[in-house]
């Protein structure tokens, strides 16, 4: 599996999947998730509130797949990232969990290549340096059968920096 880093918008990526760290509502939110929503138009929307009359709400560390509406990607990988509260074991194991969880459901889409924001480190508070190192450990550790390229996008500057040391 190749991995690149990009700095910049995860709405403009055209990977086979984007995904979006979503909140447990499915309905949208700030950051990220208002991006890929507004950008993608109100077909993500509809098919994520079909996944939530299915089965209710998306539990943290697990992740749905919809399509991607306007946007480039083919489908969008909803997962929801732990609100930082200070437990660093469990919320670590959670945020593992989004990463594993979206790559898993990519492979059943047979999905080559997904594209990752910095999940939990905005509004959700989880600390950036360990938030890439869980990110990057757990897609190396994966064993991908259908994903070739993951790309981390990172928005901020000091994820950028974070994930170019991780990844050098
Ligand atoms: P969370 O609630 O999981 O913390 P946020 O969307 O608040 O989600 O932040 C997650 C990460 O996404 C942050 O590092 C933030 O800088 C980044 N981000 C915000 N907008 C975008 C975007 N358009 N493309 C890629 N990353 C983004």
């Amino acid at each position: 599996m190749n991995i690149e880093l990009i700095k910049g918008d995860i709405t403009k990526i055209s990977a086979d999947a984007i995904v979006n760290a979503a909140n447990s509502s499915l309905l949208g939110g700030g950051g990220v998730d208002g991006a890929i929503h507004r950008a993608g138009g109100k077909q993500i929307l509809e098919e994520c509130i079909q996944i939530r009359n299915r089965q209710g709400k998306c539990n943290t560390g697990e992740a749905v797949a919809t399509s991607a509406g306007n946007l480039p990607a083919k489908y969008v990988i909803h997962t929801v990232g732990p609100v930082w509260n200070g437990e660093e074991d469990k919320s670590s194991k959670l945020l593992e969990d989004c990463y594993r969880n979206s790559l898993q459901l990519a492979e059943s889409l047979g999905i080559k290549t997904i594209a990752f924001p910095n999940i939990s480190t905005g509004i959700y508070q989880f600390p950036k340096e360990l938030a890439g190192k869980i990110a990057v450990e757990t897609v190396k550790n994966f064993q991908a059968e259908t994903i070739e390229k993951v790309i981390f996008v990172c928005f901020d500057d000091d994820n950028e920096k974070i994930y170019k040391k991780l990844l050098d």
